[in-house]
């Protein structure tokens, strides 16, 4: 959908939507699996503001998330719904009892694990929130913009568009500036749009701390992860240059070894996307349930529909992700023999990101 499209979509069914949150409803907002600071940020920021319009809301995330976003403002109050039975119980019932279910930054239920059932099945209206590509079609709102730099900017136009801008605050608005931060690579990657610094000159206007918010997020590192980032750079980094392709691998010892928590591995596949000359990178990890992938790529080559084809993924042009039910030896090999269909994609694009230049 074109942003002009989205926007005339938009005013029509924010109208519906502000009707129906004309009255105080019981509400839940949930996000993806292993929620990032688009997620939750996007998350608590639609939280505070329902709140503050005098609504029952909860927030419920199907796993936990990283700690260094436990300083946005409400995440204490989040909803872990596969913590423990008593919170898969509680998650069950507000679902269950919900008049409104807001969907934020995934665009398919199977992305929130088991509580995608619990919500599928829940009467409540659902909203959809939401910027990656090929949206599932559950919800009777659907606010989708493949476009949007993040979710964080469709919750701040919503917002905003319901003629609510006065709702905002320095809480609001941190959560806001922490998701359109990261998911534009600190303002740096493709999505990075004029929309994108006007909200965020808006949210500056609020005054919001973004050398603290950067701080929190990036420079929050545990002694033991960047040690982990080291031993991986140095033994797990595999460069294939006649692909123009990196990729890193961890199995599950190592992340045991490394007492690797959850986020610990966030941002490493960039690492490997930062090598000279390539332009596709991957980062495989052996977890529990199953081997999990992150692509990203610089240019034109799509990680989503790579991770679609081959991987039962998928996410946006440039990051994307997967998994395999194969092993971790057998996914990298997989992985691997996936590539010489790329390699003239792969190896023009490099010179195209060179002449660019
Ligand atoms: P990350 O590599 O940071 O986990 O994810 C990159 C992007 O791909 C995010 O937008 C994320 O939502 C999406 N993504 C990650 N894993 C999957 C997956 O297994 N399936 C789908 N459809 N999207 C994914
Ligand atoms: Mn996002």
């Amino acid at each position: 959908m074109t942003l002009k499209n989205f926007q005339s979509a938009l005013m029509r069914n924010l109208s519906e939507l502000k009707e129906l949150l004309s009255s105080p409803k019981k509400i839940v907002i949930t996000t993806h699996h292993k929620p990032d600071a688009d997620a939750l940020g996007s998350s608590l920021a639609l939280w505070g503001y329902l709140r503050k319009k005098g609504h029952q809301v909860k927030v419920v995330t199907p796993t936990d998330y990283p700690s260094f976003l436990n300083w946005m403002h409400g995440q204490d109050e989040v909803i872990i719904f596969n913590k423990d039975k008593e919170h898969e119980e509680l998650s069950a019932k507000l679902t269950k009892e919900a008049d409104v279910i807001f969907c934020l930054d995934f665009s398919a239920l199977n992305r929130i694990n088991e509580f995608g059932e619990l919500v599928r099945q829940s009467e409540a209206i659902k909203v959809l929130i939401d910027h990656h590509l090929e949206p599932e079609h559950f919800a009777v709102f659907e606010f989708s913009d493949t476009n949007a730099a993040a979710t964080a900017v469709l919750v701040y136009k919503i917002i905003v568009g319901m003629g609510d801008k006065e709702y905002l605050d320095t809480c609001i608005g941190e959560c806001l500036y922490a998701g359109i931060m990261t998911d534009t690579g600190s303002f740096r990657h493709a999505n990075t749009n004029r929309e994108v610094h006007l909200i965020i000159a808006e949210l500056l206007g609020l005054a919001v701390d973004i050398t603290k918010i950067h701080r929190l997020i990036y420079d929050n590192n545990a002694e033991s992860k960047l040690r982990f980032l080291g031993y991986v750079l140095l033994n797990e980094l595999h460069v294939l240059a006649g692909y123009n392709t990196a990729y890193i691998s961890v199995n599950a010892e190592e992340l045991k070894r490394f007492g690797s928590k959850t986020g610990d591995t966030e941002g490493f596949v960039n690492f490997a996307l930062s090598v000279e000359g390539v332009v596709f990178a991957a980062l495989i990890i052996e977890r529990d349930d199953a081997v999990k992938l992150s692509f990203r790529s610089k240019g034109e080559f799509s990680v989503s529909e790579f991770a679609r084809k081959h991987f039962a993924g998928g996410g946006h042009l440039n990051a994307s992700g997967g998994k395999s039910d194969r092993n971790l030896e057998d996914t990298i090999k997989k992985f691997v023999e996936c590539l010489p269909e790329y390699k003239e994609e792969l190896l023009k694009e490099y010179k195209t990101e060179k002449q660019k230049c």
